[in-house]
C-alpha cells in the first residue's frame, strides 16, 4: 500500500468506503503530510495552494474523531467568508454521508439572525462560519463552545487580512484549552504564525510546496 492511499490511515471502513464512492482515490500531497499528524491529535499549521484538498485535509480529522450520538459543537470551522463557509460546510456534508446524523450548520453574517438561533437550539455537530457572527453569537450566550474538540482556522491569511484577529481571539478563549488547533492558509507570511502562536500547541507546520 503506497503512503498516498487513504486506506493508510487508522480510518473506520464506512469513513474509506465513502471516500472511495466520492472518487478520492488518494490523498492529495497536503491531505498526505497533513492527516497522519491531525488524526494523531497534534496541532497543526499547514499551508498550500488553493484548489489542493485542504478542507477534507481537516474535514475528515474532524470526522474521524467525531461522536455522532452526541449531540454537541464538537468542531468549530471558522473561513473569512460565507462563500468559503458554504463550500467547507457543503464539502464537510460529503464527507459525512458515511453516518446518517452528522449535523453541519453554518453561521455566517448577512443572514437573520433568528434562525440561526433556533438552530444553534436545536443542534449541530460541526458549525462553519465567520467569526463575526461566530462572535456576535457568543456576545448574545446563543453559542456554546465548551464542547469544541477539534477548532479549525481555514484561510486564516485572508482573516488576517480582512482584520479578524479580535474575533478569532475572542472565539478562541471560548473554546476549552484542551482542543486541537488545526490553521490551514493558502500563503504563509510570517504573521500567520505571530498571529496564531497564541492559540497553537506545539504546532507542526507543514508546506506542500517550497515558497521561493
Ligand atoms: P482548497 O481548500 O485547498 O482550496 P478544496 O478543499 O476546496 O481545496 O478542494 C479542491 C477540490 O478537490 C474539491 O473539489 C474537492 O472535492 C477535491 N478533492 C479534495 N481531495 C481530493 C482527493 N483526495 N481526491 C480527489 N479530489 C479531491
Ligand atoms: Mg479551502
Amino acid at each position: 500500500m503506497n503512503n498516498t492511499a487513504f486506506a493508510s490511515l487508522p480510518l473506520a471502513p464506512t469513513l474509506l468506503a465513502n471516500l472511495e464512492s466520492l472518487g478520492y482515490h488518494e490523498m492529495t500531497p497536503i491531505q498526505a503530510q497533513t492527516l497522519p499528524v491531525a488524526l494523531e491529535g497534534r496541532d497543526l499549521i499547514a499551508q498550500a495552494k488553493t484548489g489542493s484538498g485542504k478542507t477534507a485535509a481537516f474535514g475528515i480529522s474532524i470526522l474521524s474523531k467525531l461522536n455522532p450520538t452526541w449531540f454537541a459543537i464538537q468542531a468549530l470551522v471558522m473561513c473569512p467568508t460565507r462563500e468559503l463557509a458554504d463550500q467547507v460546510a457543503n464539502e464537510l456534508r460529503r464527507l459525512a454521508r458515511f453516518a446518517d446524523n452528522i449535523k453541519v450548520l453554518t453561521l455566517c453574517g448577512g443572514a437573520p439572525m433568528r434562525p440561526q438561533i433556533a438552530s444553534l437550539e436545536h443542534g449541530a455537530h460541526i458549525v462553519v462560519g465567520t467569526p463575526g457572527r461566530i462572535r456576535d453569537h457568543l456576545g448574545r450566550g446563543t453559542i456554546n463552545l465548551a464542547t469544541v474538540q477539534t477548532l479549525v482556522l481555514d484561510e486564516a491569511d485572508r482573516m488576517v487580512d480582512m482584520g479578524f484577529q479580535e474575533e478569532i481571539a475572542g472565539i478562541v478563549s471560548a473554546c476549552p484549552a484542551r482542543r486541537q488547533t488545526l490553521l490551514f492558509s493558502a500563503t504563509y507570511p510570517d504573521d500567520i504564525r505571530k498571529v496564531s502562536s497564541p492559540f497553537l500547541r506545539d504546532p507542526v507546520e507543514v508546506s506542500a510546496e517550497v515558497q521561493h
